[in-house]
């Protein structure tokens, strides 16, 4: 991914997203994706990290790669640069409805927009349902614990490409 200019923000804490709460209680179950508000829009993310993953797309088909973006923590599975992300990396997408519904899928299988968007419901194991940031490490569905490699180690990203069962 490109990179403009670099500004580390501080460590911050996942679990401090999930602080003195003022939204409805299981919001997610009777708002659609395009009523929700910003506090609501950002909660539904679960912080598994997986698409800070660099990915390939060949014939219409994502190829998702163990490389992450250079400012992904994988410690905590966050973003070094959260609030100025898109000013430094210009191919760091938002997640809208628009980057939701693309074809072909890019975000993975567990993302809970994806999900939501989809039908399905959060899983048991989502912050939302357990109240704790990390529950999403303890299921071993984020990027926490995996083979990872930054993508400043990277030549070819095709020598990278993982089929982990939740992309
Ligand atoms: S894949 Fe979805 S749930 Fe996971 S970190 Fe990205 S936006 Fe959040
Ligand atoms: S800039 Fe941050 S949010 Fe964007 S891909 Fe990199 S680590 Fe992920």
């Amino acid at each position: 991914m490109a990179e403009k200019k670099l500004k580390i923000e501080r460590p911050r804490s996942a679990q401090s997203r999930f602080k003195n709460l003022s939204v409805e209680p299981e919001f997610w179950k009777h708002k659609s994706l395009e009523e929700m508000n910003k506090e609501e829009w950002e909660l539904l993310c679960d912080g598994c990290g997986k698409c800070c993953l660099n990915k390939l797309e060949y014939k219409k088909k994502i190829y998702f790669t163990n490389a992450h973006c250079r400012f992904f923590n994988p410690k905590n599975c966050l973003c070094k640069i959260y609030e100025h992300r898109f000013e430094v990396v210009k191919d760091c997408r938002n997640i809208d409805l628009k980057a939701i519904r693309e074809k072909p899928r890019w975000l993975p299988k567990t993302c809970a927009y994806w999900l939501l968007d989809n039908g399905y419901d959060l899983p048991s194991w989502h912050p939302l349902i357990t109240g704790k940031a990390s529950s999403v490490f303890e299921a071993g569905v984020s990027l926490k614990n995996r083979p990872l490699v930054s993508e400043t180690e990277v030549e070819d990203y095709e020598d990278y490409i993982v089929d982990w069962q939740d992309l």
